[in-house]
């Protein structure tokens, strides 16, 4: 038994989980849950590089092993024995993103084995990150609709300078109203809960 804190991060769409089991992954295999795992980023994190760190955009844009659809993009996994690998992975150090340059899942996720969802401290925190996983996925539902009105996709290379300012725009306009679960929830909390630590592939990602 080992006793696991989860400090949660209110950064409205940037928001995070930091989970303190990380830094000493029961998996032991120097990649855990990222072994496992393709990032893909949506309409609101291209908001975000876009202002923040458009020269990383420019690097995910220009790998080969990326799938491209109209408004999102995944990078895909190697194969890496036992696993996969992210490409934004180290050994040393794990992923080399800051988090909030991070995509959705990256941010969230919180390993099975720490069983915070079923536990009433958590309720409130539980209840943010589903609200703004669904406030999330409409939004980029709602700015890819209207690139996509606009006869405007990501798979056109010549287009792409028009289809991220028109996305910026919509982003913007669409966000300009805070929601209220957001405005209410703190800016940050660290809480606690104790969990039963299994090693190797008997601790579930
Ligand atoms: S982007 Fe970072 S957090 Fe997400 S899977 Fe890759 S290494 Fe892990």
């Amino acid at each position: 038994m080992k006793e696991v804190k989860l400090t949660f991060h209110n950064n409205g769409l940037r928001s995070y989980i930091d989970v303190d089991l990380c830094s000493e992954c029961p998996r032991q295999d120097d990649k855990g849950c990222c072994g496992y795992y393709s990032p893909v980023f949506y309409p609101s994190d291209f908001a975000y590089l876009i202002r923040c760190q458009p020269e990383l955009l420019e690097e995910i844009l220009s790998l080969s092993q990326i799938t491209v659809l109209d408004a999102s993009v995944t990078v895909n996994h190697t194969i890496e024995a036992p696993g996969y690998h992210c490409y934004f992975h180290n050994i040393d150090g794990g992923c080399r993103l800051p988090q909030l340059m991070r995509e959705s899942i990256c941010r969230h996720f919180v390993c099975p084995g720490i069983t915070w969802e079923r536990d009433e401290k958590f309720k409130h925190w539980k209840n943010f990150f589903a609200q703004l996983s669904d406030y999330e996925i409409e939004l980029n539902n709602k700015i890819s609709a209207q690139l996509k009105s606009e006869g405007l996709t990501l798979r056109d290379l010549e287009n792409r300078t028009l289809f991220f300012k028109r996305l910026v725009e919509i982003f913007d306009k669409e966000t300009s109203v805070v929601p209220d679960f957001i405005r209410a929830a703190d800016q940050e909390q660290s809480l606690s809960l104790t969990c039963e630590i299994k090693y190797g592939e008997d601790w579930i990602l």
